[in-house]
């Protein structure tokens, strides 16, 4: 899947914090930690695994998601992966299959 020309996550990065200032008395506990979640969903802030096929030697590197359900990018339906690419939990050593 194609990355968009442009994310909620990159708007929330250009222009939160001068949200966050200009309306943060009006932002509940709750709201400011989605927008936070959203920032850096896939980014180095939340560390990252390796992605690797089942069937050949093909490995990728990734970001972790923030997992939060009102994350766009959470929130997407997960396509079948090519490769049949399952994710192993690097950091935390935790094994997922993706479906
Ligand atoms: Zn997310």
């Amino acid at each position: 899947m194609d990355r968009p020309k442009l994310e909620v996550a990159d708007i929330f990065r250009r222009y939160g914090e001068a949200y966050r200032q200009q309306h943060g008395a009006s932002l509940s506990t709750a709201q400011r930690r989605v927008m936070t979640a959203i920032e850096v969903c896939r980014t180095a802030a939340l560390g990252g695994h390796l992605e690797h096929c089942d069937s050949c030697p093909y490995e990728r590197n990734a970001y972790d998601s923030c997992r939060d359900r009102h994350c766009p990018k959470c929130q997407q339906v997960r396509m079948p992966l090519s490769h049949g690419l399952v994710l192993r939990r690097r950091l935390r050593g935790e094994r997922k299959d993706f479906g």
